[in-house]
């Protein structure tokens, strides 16, 4: 279960651990038979004579990951983005990132930002020699709309004036072939004309389409003549008003893998019906002059499905904009920032992309492959701290007889039980005295079967201290505890010689009162009890958790008070926490659970 952790992230997943998958094999089978040896890369996307101009392609594979900037990564693109960069790391290739911003409406800055962000968190790059910069969609409009021209001259595209219904009840369905429009046969003139109108602004929304002219009764309805422009009066965030036509995205996404010199184009298989379409229309923009070939081919993998967690951004936005969580990056969000702030590491998404793998066919995993995923990379790094989150005071009533009147007795715990091999783990520094800090649950006045704790007449160890003996608990007017009572044994001092004379059953975690910090730790589970929270159209707010959050105050040992923002830890017994990225800060610790030590679930 070792994990190296000191590797950069990039390289951090072990090379034993890299099972074969369907995708490895087809780019190990391409460079073996070098199908896209005869590719030249100019240094910059562009047309065939752009790329013509240029160098022999360094890359021996391009892949790409082309998000839509209209939201915040989650989890199943934390997949996509192992998947898609993690290939070509390995096989000496670049990935691009590269924002589809093809759609005027509902894109912004903030999501650019955001994907940025998250992509370098994950430990990836996108840069190669002369260019550092992601890619974006929209610097393509305008050979997208050459290619459009020139489709239409070839007599390959037409436009269509029908109504939207029209268009709907005439592309036929499964069962009943389409019928061809109207307009299905204007000459490629009056198409051309037509469609400059329409970049001209002369048509107003919806009055005509751009349609790929193909073969209206293919059994592939997305062959059924496929819209590849509309018409939409909308300021691009990047294009401003430059343009009043718009690439449908089945027309775009072809063309922007094909000017980057994309071999392999991976995406999930919703998008299988949409290859026959992919293919046809590279491949008449290369017998037209206008792309390179070998074009690029895309291949389909299963989307990401969390037990327990929705992965739509319309969803996640809905429970943010509803005020379900406390924005995008709540730790029980799937979201990358979200996971981020919950204490997952770049390491542990890596691993869970890398241990789930890449079918070809849809299934579920469960939401503790995730956390286990979180638990193996921690285990071995995140520094030991004691903490008490359900404190009842400890008194040691012959402290002061046996060890001196107001004695502090320091005390000392590895941070790393097990620290890699040839690493002296740091200690942490804490003390005891009178009055400790114990949990509520390791007290019963009256014990259950089996219980090894404190309890009037018996003997534990505070872990790292000494050896105690219970002798009872004094109690409020309602009955509620409000002191244990202990004594303490002298000569028992962990670490000691003869510290193991007296034998006990149990150690107990403890924080001393003289030196133990106020610290608020929020205590976070699952955001949904329903493992697939919106399966089958579910409605997923009803199956909301109400106890995904529950904020206690706890008490910390010394060094954790100490903890830098977004620091892991092990709380020893309750789990693994880290400083809260946002609202920790030294003189007010605030911690969140990550994931407990133990899958306690199910
Ligand atoms: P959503 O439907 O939530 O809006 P999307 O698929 O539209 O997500 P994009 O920004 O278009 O989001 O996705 C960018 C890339 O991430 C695509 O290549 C897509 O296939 C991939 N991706 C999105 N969701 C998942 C998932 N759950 N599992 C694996 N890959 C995913
Ligand atoms: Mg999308």
């Amino acid at each position: 279960m070792s994990t190296p952790t000191s590797a950069p992230a990039a390289t951090a997943a072990p090379e034993a651990s890299k099972t074969s998958n369907f995708l490895r094999q087809i780019i190990e089978h391409d460079l073996d038979k070098g199908t896209y040896a005869s590719r030249r890369w100019a240094g910059s996307p562009g047309d065939a004579a752009h790329h013509a101009a240029g160098e022999p392609d360094p890359a021996k594979i391009r892949t790409r990951f082309p998000p839509e900037p209209n939201g915040y990564l989650h989890v199943g693109h934390a997949k996509s983005i192992c998947i898609n960069f993690g290939l070509a790391r390995d096989y000496g290739g670049v990935c691009h990132l590269r924002f589809d911003d093809t759609n005027p409406e509902k894109e912004d800055q903030e999501y650019v930002n955001s994907i940025i962000d998250a992509v370098r968190w994950l430990g990836f790059d996108w840069s190669q020699p002369g260019n550092s910069q992601p890619y974006q969609a929209s610097d393509y409009f305008g050979f997208m709309y050459r290619a459009a021209e020139a489709l239409i001259e070839a007599g390959h595209a037409y436009v269509d004036e029908q109504t939207a219904e029209e268009m709907r009840a005439n592309r036929g369905d499964f069962g009943k072939p389409g019928v061809d429009s109207p307009y299905r046969s204007r000459s490629p003139a009056e198409n051309l004309a037509r469609f400059r109108q329409m970049r001209d602004g002369a048509l107003p929304d919806g009055a005509a389409v751009l349609r790929a002219k193909i073969d209206m009764a293919s059994p592939n309805i997305n062959l059924r003549d496929p819209a590849i422009y509309r018409i939409k009066h909308a300021e691009h965030h990047h294009t401003g008003n430059q343009w009043c036509i718009y690439p449908m995205y089945t027309f775009a996404h072809p063309i922007e893998d094909a000017l980057e010199q994309i071999t392999h184009s991976i995406c999930t298989l919703e998008f299988e019906d949409q290859r026959p379409f992919y293919d046809w229309l590279l491949q008449r923009l290369i017998e037209g002059g206008l792309l390179a070939a070998p074009a690029p081919h895309q291949y389909e993998f299963a989307r990401l499905n969390l037990t327990y967690v929705v992965t739509s951004k319309r969803k996640l936005a809905q429970l943010v904009n509803e005020g379900k969580v406390n924005g995008w990056d709540d730790p029980r969000m799937p979201t990358i920032v979200g996971l981020r702030r919950r204490g997952y590491t770049p390491e542990s998404l890596q691993l869970f992309a890398e241990r789930i793998g890449v079918t070809k066919s849809d299934s579920w995993i469960d939401y503790s492959t995730l956390e286990g995923c979180l638990r193996e990379t921690l285990e071995t790094t995140a520094h030991r701290g004691m903490v008490v989150l359900n404190p009842v005071k400890l008194v040691l009533t012959n402290w002061d007889e046996v060890m001196g009147a107001g004695h502090l007795e320091p005390c000392t715990l590895p941070a790393l039980p097990h620290p890699p091999e040839g690493v002296a783990s740091p200690l942490r520094h804490f003390q005891i005295g009178k009055e400790v800090w114990i949990e509520r649950e390791d007290f019963a006045e009256v014990p259950p079967k089996g219980y090894k704790r404190l309890f009037p007449g018996n003997k534990v160890r505070l872990k790292g201290g000494y050896v105690i003996e219970c002798t009872g608990c004094t109690k409020d007017a309602n009955g509620h505890i409000t002191e244990v009572l202990a004594t303490v044994v002298p000569d028992t001092k962990s670490g000691t010689p003869g510290a193991d004379s007296v034998k006990v059953k149990a150690a107990i975690t403890w924080v001393g009162v003289s030196d133990g910090v106020q610290a608020e730790v929020r205590m976070y589970d699952r955001l949904f009890s329903d493992a697939q929270p919106d399966a089958g159209g579910k409605d997923f707010l009803q199956a909301l958790n109400p106890n995904s959050l529950k904020v206690v105050t706890a008490i910390i040992e010394p060094s954790l008070a100490h903890a830098q923002p977004d620091a892991k830890f092990q709380f020893e017994r309750h789990g693994y926490f880290v400083a809260d990225r946002v609202d920790h800060a030294l003189g007010k610790p605030v911690f969140n659970l990550a994931v407990g030590l133990k899958d306690s679930w199910g």
